[in-house]
Order: C-alpha cells, then structure tokens, then sequence
C-alpha cells in the first residue's frame, strides 16, 4: 500500500513505544501475559487498520497485534487504536520478514492475511505472504490448531496460496468464492474489501489449519490416499482421470452453434440455460450449476504480454503436486480458432474437489463435489469455446506502452509519495535520465515504469496502491 507521505508519521509512531512495539522480539513467549489474553490474532499487512480495530473491538477478550511495514499506513492505523480501548492491542511497524524472531513456538492462535500485495511477477513470488518462505515460519508461530485466514479479491493470489499451502501439507478447513454473498457480521470488512465489494467483485477466502502431528499426517495421508484410490479405480462410476478426460473431450468436441449472448467491453460469452449467472466485473463472472458457484476471470496478463511481446501462451496449471486428475488438450472455439486448455481436479475440504480450467483467454475456478468435478470441468471448457476477447480492449485498458520517458513523472509522483519498490534511485533527479520504464524479455517499456504483467491487479485505487507487478 502507498499513500501520500505522512510528515507526521515518524514521529507519531516513535511517540507511543508502549503500544508500536520497536523489539517485538523482547516479548516473545510473553504477549498473552503483556496483553492479558488467553486468544492472540496477528494480522499481517494491516494497511490503515480497519480489521485489526474493528475485530478487536468486537473481541476484546483476544489479543491483537497488527503489523504493517509502511509507517505512513502504519500511522493511520495505530492512529485509529489508540482511539478506543486498546490494553489488548499491540502494533509492529516493520516488515514481517523476521516475524519467527519475534513470537514463540505455539504462540498465536490466528494470522489473517487480508488483500495481501499479489506480486504478480513470478521472480517476486518470495515476497507474496503465502509463500512457503511464509508458511514454514507461521507453522512454527502457530498453536497446535492454529489456523491462516486469508481474504483476497485476486484469483492469481488465490489459486498461488491454495497450491502453497496444499504443498506445503496445510490442511484447506473453509473455501469460499463469494464470502460475502452471505452476511458475516463476524468478520469485520478490511478498507480494500470494501472497495471491491463496491466493484460487485466476489471476496475469497479460506482458512487452513497447520497440520497435526506426525501421527496424525500420517493418517491423514493414509485418509488421503483411500480419498485418492476411491476416487481414480475403484469408483463405480470409473476412474477419475477417465471422466474427467471424457468430460474435456466431450465438451471439446461438441458442436458450437451459438452466438454470445453476454457482450461485455473486453469480451463477450455465451452460457446455457442450465448454468445461472451470480454477478460479473470487467475482468470475473461469478456462474452456479447445480448450487456450486464457479468463477471465470479473464487471463489480463496473459493477454498483454502476448499481445505486446508475442510471447508463446502457455497454458499450465499452478504447479502443484496435489492435481488429483488433469487433462489437457485442445478445442475450435466459436471463432474456428484452436486453443489450448488444461483442467485439473485438486482434492478440497469436506470431501469437495476443486475444479481449474485454463485457457489461453480464460481461468476458470469453482468447487464440486466429486461426481460433479468433470462435468463443471466440461461446462468451463463449453463457456470458453463461446467466448471471444477484443485483445485490443484489453491493451487500451490494462496497458499504456508508450516510449515516453517517465522520469519526469516519476519526478514529480516523488515531491509527494514514498519512493519505494526499488525505484528511488530511477527518481533521483541527478540520476541519468534514461528513456524507459522496465526493461521486459522483449526490451520493450512502459511509460508507467509496470511491465505487462504488473497489471494494476487492485485497480480504482485513490490514494492506495498495491506495488502490483512494478516491483
Ligand atoms: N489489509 C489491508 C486491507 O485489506 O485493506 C491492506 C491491504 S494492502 C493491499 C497490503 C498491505 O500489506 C500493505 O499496506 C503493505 O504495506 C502490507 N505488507 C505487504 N507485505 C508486508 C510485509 N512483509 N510485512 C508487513 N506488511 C506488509
């Protein structure tokens, strides 16, 4: 998050040393006595702070610590605590990067992790707060049933987080595509919740539990794997992989004469009678077939780089290794084109099976039961052979390449925001003015300094921006 630099922030935060804790380490192994809780939540990435308030007013018998590496955000957000009561709150103003120096073992009951930086670039993935870098130290902090809640308004950031945690043995408790389709007065909604929510955009969310004891994985491995033996050989219904493949083949090869009947900006679609529409943005549409929501978002970065750099489309599920089935091929859309697609079936909580379809144009998401999972699969592929993208729509409003110099921009953006994401030194006015933006693969640039697929990922962003992929 960047906001217009605060003069008063440092000196507000160093003001209050009781409540913005400067040597979080000092304390560990010492915060439910120093907060007087038995409970400790920890949210990382606070932003201005309307969670963390908001949910420690609502439970005050918990202890909440907030931590946000941005002291300007930071400020607004310790601002906001100290204006109610707040003895079973503590503030860390520093990047989390060493959180496991500065809690004990078992010490926390809750990380939430809400609308968390997507850093879309895969060579920045190490910084999404998901990633296994992440996870292996919040295991550590947690209790024996602790649990990691994350919100996000991103399908990219989501889907990474799902195949993380499944990786690295975390137990999915709770999966939602829509969370807020239903009123959840227990969970109070973050400042960016509440712009997507705005855009009619769906919230996803999920909780996971670390895993239990050695014992215990092992059986659940064992559970797993009568789950897995269940559902590849000895379904009556034949083996997994043979319906999901006969469900993409099926679906691949039927014949497509229909015009689109949803005609958005970037894109147009057409969908059966049988499959309901929940609500829809620019870029996602939320569908439900048979009371199971599935969603479609539109490949924007994929998009782009194609479309500027010509590079080859890919077409790859998240690399993971929980895909209980995939199939892959290809099939005509409505335009006579040939595209690729990849489906993929991942094992969920509750006995439910998550559903991916790639493809070129197109992510497709939702949860089934296992009957259910190829037949959503090859209702995904159908949706996507009717669909046709206006690339050029796309480019107008997702890209804005032109080999302008941006430093002068960048220059004046610097009198009054914090320089960050390594761009300080790209600012200075005695640096040598260069002529552009990132240098990508293909050499080309941008006149905001992004590259293609740093897309602004929270878009209709005022005075707060998610460093996107600029970084
Ligand atoms: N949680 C708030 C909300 O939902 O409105 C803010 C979301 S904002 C997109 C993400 C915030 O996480 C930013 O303010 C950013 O500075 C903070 N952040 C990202 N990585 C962090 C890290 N490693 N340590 C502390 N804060 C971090």
């Amino acid at each position: 998050m960047r906001m217009r630099k605060k003069s008063w922030a440092e000196p507000f935060l160093k003001e209050n040393p009781d409540f913005v804790i400067e040597k979080p380490e000092v304390r560990a192994d010492r915060w439910h006595e120093l907060l007087g809780c038995t409970r400790l939540r920890v949210e990382i990435g606070s932003g201005k702070g309307d969670y963390f308030t908001k949910m420690a007013a609502m439970n005050p018998e918990e202890g909440w610590i907030g931590i946000e590496k941005e002291h300007n955000v930071a400020a607004v957000a310790v601002k906001k605590a100290l204006a109610q009561p707040h003895e079973h709150m503590a503030f860390i103003a520093q990047d989390a990067d060493q959180i496991s120096t500065w809690f004990a073992p078992g010490e926390i009951d809750v990380i939430h992790l809400n609308f968390s930086d997507p850093w879309p670039k895969s060579g920045y993935a190490k910084r999404r707060l998901s990633h296994a870098r992440f996870l292996k130290q919040y295991e550590t902090l947690l209790n024996e049933n602790g649990q990691v809640i994350m919100k996000t308004d991103n399908p990219k950031l989501f889907e990474f987080s799902l195949t993380e945690f499944s990786k690295e043995n975390w137990r999915l408790c709770e999966v939602s595509v829509d969370f807020r389709r239903l009123p959840h007065p227990e969970d109070a909604i973050t400042e960016y919740e509440q712009k997507f929510m705005d855009l009619g955009q769906p919230i996803y969310r999920a909780v996971w539990q670390k895993k239990k004891n050695e014992r215990r994985t092992f059986m659940r491995k064992i559970t797993l794997l009568l789950f897995c033996l269940c559902l590849c050989g000895c379904s009556a219904q034949g083996s997994l992989d043979g319906r999901l493949q006969a469900a993409c083949t099926q679906a691949s090869a039927l014949t497509i004469n229909v015009h689109a009947d949803n005609v958005k900006d970037l894109y147009s679609y057409y969908v059966e009678p049988g499959v309901g529409r929940r609500n829809s943005t620019a870029s996602s549409n939320v569908f439900v077939l048979d009371n199971q929501e599935f969603i479609m978002n539109l490949n924007i970065a994929e998009i782009v780089n194609v479309k500027l750099y010509d590079q080859t489309q890919s077409v790859t599920l998240p690399q993971g290794e929980r895909w209980l089935s995939v199939s892959e091929g290809e099939f005509a859309d409505v335009q006579g084109r040939t595209q690729k697609y990849a489906a993929g079936l991942m094992a969920a909580a509750n006995d439910q099976v998550m559903v991916m379809v790639k493809t070129p144009y197109f992510t497709f998401t939702g949860l089934s039961n296992e009957t259910g999972a190829p037949a959503l699969a090859g209702e995904m592929i159908k949706i996507a052979r009717t669909a046709t993208v206006d690339e050029d729509a796309v480019l107008k409003a997702y890209s804005s390449r032109t080999k302008i110099s941006y430093v002068k921009e960048n220059l004046n953006l610097f009198e009054d925001e914090i320089p960050e994401n390594g761009r300080l030194e790209e600012m200075m006015p005695n640096k040598p003015v260069h002529t552009g933006g990132d240098i990508d693969q293909s050499g080309e640039t941008f006149d905001d300094g992004t590259s293609a697929d740093d897309l602004p990922l929270n878009e209709n962003d005022d005075d707060i921006q998610t460093p996107s992929e600029s970084e």
